[in-house]
């Protein structure tokens, strides 16, 4: 139904989480994917070879999103295997709750690093090395549209700086008929926000639907940004958020 097949993919953050879902929709619509992580070695790997067959590659590459070098080499390591891409998505991210008067320097500098400024050059990157009518999808959070506690102005502005990136982004690369979209989660059950702790119970409240989302939630909805079907859909941020922020 996607037409996905044969396309090459790049995710960053795949080895858990939302990213490994995303991974695991993509390669069960034929796409081959590189993927990257920041410590998860053992679980990248086991997932590769899990994926892996005669005509999908699954590629794991170790690359930390707040290291430049790092990323770009992931980036050429991924084109030379792979080819040309047709669909990069941003999805390595860091959490963290903390006031204003909490969250030291280290942590805004962490935060910006990675949600950021890998955002940034990973995008660079990939669009150099893309083929026309390519996809690029960003998963950012409805955190950049609300804040519904406090502990979440770091996250929430890091969120906000990559929808205003992918607005810009998408006028940069429309004339070659590549799509550039924000995909803004609320609660999703992954480590990163396990949906039977003690904060899950106080946000659930706030869901107009009740309960946490699925990573599939938004690899579904990751995989149709990607499919030739969405070809109309570019600039825009989509919640997938079980209404939290209706
Ligand atoms: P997880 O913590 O479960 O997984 C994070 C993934 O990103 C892992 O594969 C991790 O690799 C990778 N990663 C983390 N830091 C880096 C880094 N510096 N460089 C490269 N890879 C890195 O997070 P989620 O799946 O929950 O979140 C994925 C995205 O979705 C994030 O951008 C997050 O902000 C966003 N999001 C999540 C929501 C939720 O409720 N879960 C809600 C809204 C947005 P490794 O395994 O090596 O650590």
């Amino acid at each position: 139904m996607q037409n996905l097949k044969n396309k090459v993919a790049f995710v960053t953050g795949g080895s858990r989480g939302i990213g490994q879902e995303i991974v695991r929709k993509f390669v069960s619509e034929g796409v081959n994917v590189a993927f990257t992580y920041a410590s998860s070695e053992e679980t990248a790997n086991l997932l590769a070879s899990e994926l892996s067959n005669e005509e999908i590659k699954v590629l794991p590459i170790k690359a930390d999103s707040s290291n430049a070098e790092s990323i770009l080499n992931a980036v050429e390591q991924a084109h030379r295997e792979l080819g040309n891409f047709d669909i990069l998505v941003n999805n390595a991210g860091l959490g963290g709750g903390a006031t204003l008067y909490e969250v030291s320097l280290d942590d805004f500098d962490r935060l910006v690093a990675v949600n950021i400024r890998g955002v940034f050059v990973v995008t660079q990157a990939v669009a150099a090395l893309m083929n026309d009518e390519g996809r690029i999808i960003t998963i950012g959070s409805t955190a950049a549209e609300r804040a519904m506690f406090p502990g979440t102005a770091v996250y929430g502005m890091t969120k906000a700086a990559v929808a205003g990136f992918t607005r810009g982004v998408a006028r940069d690369l429309a004339a070659r008929k590549i799509t550039v979209n924000t995909v803004q989660p609320g609660p999703i059950d992954t480590e990163m926000n396990p949906a039977d702790s003690q904060f899950a119970d106080f946000l659930r409240s706030f869901i107009a639907l009740g309960s946490y989302g699925t990573k599939s939630d938004v690899a579904e909805l990751a995989a149709f940004l990607a499919s030739p079907q969405a070809k109309f859909i570019t600039g825009t941020s989509i919640n997938v958020d079980g209404g939290l922020v209706s």
